[in-house]
């Protein structure tokens, strides 16, 4: 364990503890003794000695930068892929989802606040976990991978650099759900034991939205993160929260659809979920299906074949139908596929059309639970 001369007895503490590392992905300021620069994510914190960067779970002790949160679990649970969601990356596998507290965003919406923003009222918590336990347990309960979620996972990056490394040499799959904001130079050594992403928008990309009630001044860089995991060969799936009153621009779906055409590919699929009041914003209602399906529209309109709707259990949109025929290919019921006709290679029984997925079908994602 590394140890800092000079550090104060709290510090010394802190770096006795096994989820306390050395960080990846920064470096010292010029001209600024002590202090260190945090290239992990967009924000790119300047970092005083003995101060956190913006996530709470990076300090800056003695001029070195470490992370706080090494494999400190607060989660560690089953789940359908179709939960991240990934309706078209091993459909109906099962996966271990972990995380850590702590996040880059403060979405006043946040559906897991208890743990990606708790750190400022609750401090550092969790159950420590080696790499190696993670994975075992995936094998142990015949999960298909691993997926880095519930919190944004760029924060516990080398807890999920460690695991993701290793959990390919037992031909687990890898997947992570963030927010898009690692920067590229992470994503670049992360990429050959990534596989998938689903990458979280909220409110269409808006700008304005993004300061408001994320406490993000801009939302810009997402953009070039996706273009560094699309060049590192990541399967990827764009989701979008569609905030009622505040965060339902036509305008603004028009253009991220636009933008994943011809970057991503029409073939990638988009998922617009439905808010539901949480956290600091409970004054709003949940998003109307009406709005969601009206999006809906104008995301087929610029040309994106596979369009989503989520979090609302039963509607028509949770299943894939076939860009040219029409035909109902995959049917899902929330989490769950409730049909599956495709053909052995993934084509339109009725029209032959070769529907865009990676990976085989896996026909389980039954097994739904907490593990701690
Ligand atoms: S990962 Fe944390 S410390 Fe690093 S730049 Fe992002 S918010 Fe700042």
């Amino acid at each position: 364990m590394a140890r800092s001369e000079g550090a104060s007895g709290g510090d010394e503490e802190l770096l006795s503890k096994p989820y306390v590392r050395l960080a990846r992905f920064w470096e010292p300021v010029p001209g600024k003794p002590g202090y260190v620069r945090c290239n992990l994510c967009h924000r790119r914190c300047i970092i005083a000695p003995g101060r956190y960067g913006v996530c709470g779970v990076r300090k800056n002790i003695n001029g070195k930068l470490y992370v706080l949160v090494y494999g400190l679990l607060t989660a560690m649970n089953l789940d359908p892929i179709e939960k991240k969601p990934l309706m078209h990356f091993y459909p109906g596998s099962e996966v271990l989802s972990i995380s850590t507290v702590g996040c880059n965003f403060f979405c006043l919406f946040c559906q897991n606040w208890e743990i990606s923003q708790s750190r400022l009222e609750k401090g550092l918590y969790g159950t420590y976990k080696t790499p190696e336990e993670v994975v075992e347990t995936a094998l142990k309960y015949k999960a298909d991978g691993i997926t880095y979620t519930y919190n944004e996972p760029t924060i516990f990056y080398e807890f999920m650099y460690d695991t993701a490394r290793l959990a390919k040499k037992y031909g687990l799959f890898n997947t992570m759900v963030t927010n898009g904001y690692m920067t590229p130079e992470a994503v670049k050594e992360l990429g050959p034991y990534m596989d998938a992403a689903t990458v979280d928008f909220k409110g269409g990309g808006n700008k304005e939205f993004y300061r408001r009630y994320i406490g993000v001044p801009d939302p810009e860089p997402i953009f070039e993160t996706l273009l560094a995991m699309r060049d590192a060969g990541w399967w990827l799936e764009i989701t979008n929260l569609v905030v009622p009153q505040v965060g339902d621009k036509e305008d603004d779906i028009r253009r991220l659809a636009r933008w994943i055409v011809e970057n991503l590919g029409d073939e990638t699929p988009f998922h617009l979920l439905r808010f539901h009041p949480d956290y600091k914003m409970r004054n709003l209602p949940p998003t109307p299906v009406s709005t969601l399906e009206k999006l809906a529209r104008i995301a087929r309109e610029e040309g994106l074949k596979y369009v989503y709707i989520g979090n609302v259990w039963g509607h028509p949109l949770e299943n894939t139908y076939c860009p040219r025929c029409g035909y109902p290919v995959i049917e899902r019921q929330g989490f769950f596929i409730t049909a599956w006709r495709l053909t052995k290679d993934n084509r339109c029984p009725r029209c032959g059309y070769k529907i865009n997925i990676r990976g085989e079908y896996r026909g389980r994602g039954r097994r739904w639970g907490l593990l701690i």
